[in-house]
C-alpha cells in the first residue's frame, strides 16, 4: 500500500495544530495503517485477498475507523488534557477512513480490493473507488503528499519567522 496521501495529510495538519510535533501528526494520520501492519504481523489481518475475506475488519472497517478515532482522541486527552488538540488529533485519525473511503476499492494497487465494509461482512462494501484508476491513484497519492509537505514547509517557515521577530523586539 503506498499510503503516501495519509502522510501528506499528517504534514499538512501542522498548519492547524502547530504546537504538535509533526511525527505525532503523521502517526495519527497513519494510525489505522499502523494497526493494520501490527495485526498483519501477528496473522490476524492481511492485504485484500478475494479468496480469504474478511481481510482487515479491525483496522479498515467503517465501524472500527470511528472507534480508533474516538479512542485516540480520548487517550490523547488523558495524557495532555487539551480538549481541542485531542479532538483535532482524533479527526486526523478519522481522515484515514475518509481518504480510504474516497479511494476504495483501491484496485489500482490491490486487484482484489472490495472497498470498506461496515465491519466484517464483506458482501456489502462502501467507497467511491477513485483509486481503481491507476493514473488517478498515483497522481492522488503523490500529489497529496507533495501538497502536504509544501503546506508543512510554509507553516514551519512562518512559525520560525514569527519567533525571530519576537526575539528581535525583546
Ligand atoms: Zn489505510
Amino acid at each position: 500500500m503506498p499510503a503516501l496521501a495519509h502522510i501528506g495529510l499528517g504534514f499538512a495538519a501542522k498548519k492547524i495544530v502547530p504546537t504538535v510535533n509533526v511525527v505525532l501528526l503523521i502517526v495519527a494520520a497513519e494510525l489505522i495503517e499502523i494497526i493494520f501492519m501490527t495485526l498483519w504481523a501477528i496473522g490476524i489481518e492481511h492485504p485484500p485477498d478475494a479468496a480469504a475475506p474478511p481481510y482487515s475488519p479491525y483496522s479498515h472497517s467503517i465501524l472500527m475507523g470511528l472507534v480508533w478515532s474516538g479512542l485516540a482522541a480520548f487517550i490523547f486527552f488523558l495524557v495532555n488534557r487539551k480538549l481541542k488538540i485531542s479532538l483535532l488529533l482524533g479527526l486526523l485519525v478519522l481522515s484515514h477512513l475518509v481518504l480510504d473511503f474516497i479511494a476504495s476499492p483501491k484496485s489500482a494497487f490491490y486487484p482484489a480490493d472490495t472497498g470498506l465494509p461496515w465491519f466484517s461482512d464483506y458482501t456489502a462494501t462502501y467507497g467511491l473507488g477513485l483509486w481503481s484508476n491507476s493514473m488517478v491513484a498515483w497522481f492522488g497519492e503523490i500529489g497529496i503528499l507533495l501538497i502536504g509537505i509544501s503546506i508543512y514547509i510554509i507553516t514551519v517557515r512562518k512559525l520560525h519567522n514569527n519567533k525571530n521577530r519576537i526575539l528581535k523586539y525583546k
